[in-house]
């Protein structure tokens, strides 16, 4: 393995002579998909320089790969390149997932962490109270998360076959892990919110290991309630191989196309 190679030692040059913009190494979707990500949070992102996400408070984030060995290694540590290759099937008809097909449930979590706050402290200074039809929940107003979410209520409240799904709400902030990982849930951000269990359908409560082949999907939501929350950019767990059909977390980076 000789190390003179002109391939490889083209863009080594190029990274260490050239200034950020011109050194850049994104490929041209992913430009778009994280033009798409500093569109989704005005108030913390600035722009995309290189392969660099440049924070409002001058912080630079790498946009990179992860060198995950398995699927299960990327969901524990997703480079951010990894988390903006998602597309998301925002609005569009609803359908079985195929094995692993779970979009949006990469999450770089860095990046949710200082937006939303890296402890249970910091998290709750942020929080609203949000009135789901009778009930209080808990629900950062990060980022617009909890007007947003109140914009769903309301719109709910004018379709009153939707909300036996709807409500009561099984939880929206709580300060966990992800069951069986090491990972944060947006639940923990108060990004997140789970709805009325009676009719949900969650793969873990079926006794399923991670990636395991042959998860058998069901879901018992109307296609109606998921679009309410898509158009405000929340997203479904419903959509995912790994599916909790009571799951919606605020990703408006995953929505944009959707109205
Ligand atoms: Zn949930």
């Amino acid at each position: 393995m000789g190390g003179s190679s002109p391939r490889l030692w083209t863009p080594l040059l190029a990274a260490l002579l050239l200034p950020g913009s011109l050194a850049a190494s994104l490929t041209p979707g992913e430009r778009l998909a994280a033009g798409r990500l500093v569109r989704a949070y005005p108030s913390f992102l600035s722009r995309v320089q290189g392969d660099l996400l440049v924070w409002k408070d001058g912080t630079r984030m790498p946009l990179e790969r992860a060198r995950a060995a398995s699927y299960s290694a990327l969901l524990d540590w997703p480079g951010l390149l990894d988390k903006l290759d998602t597309v998301y099937p925002a609005c569009q008809p609803l359908r079985v997932p195929a094995r692993n097909e779970d979009p949006g449930r990469v999450r770089y979590e860095p990046l949710f962490q200082r937006m939303y706050g890296g402890s249970a402290q910091e998290v709750a200074a942020h929080l609203d109270t949000v009135n789901w039809f009778g009930q209080v929940l808990r629900v950062t107003r990060v980022n617009g998360a909890a007007a947003s979410l109140r914009a769903v209520a309301a719109e709910l409240a004018r379709q009153p076959a939707l909300l036996p799904y709807a409500r009561p709400s099984a939880g929206a902030f709580v300060w966990r892990k992800i069951a069986g990982t090491s990972r944060l849930s947006l639940h923990a951000l108060g990004a997140a919110i789970d709805l009325n269990t009676a009719y949900s359908d969650y793969w873990l409560w079926k006794g399923y290991r991670e990636g395991q082949a042959g998860i058998r999907y069901r879901n018992r939501l109307p296609p109606t309630l998921v679009r309410v929350f898509e158009r405000h950019g929340w997203i479904w767990g419903g959509r995912w191989y790994h599916h909790g059909t009571m799951h919606f977390e605020y990703r408006p980076e995953l929505t944009g196309t959707c109205r």
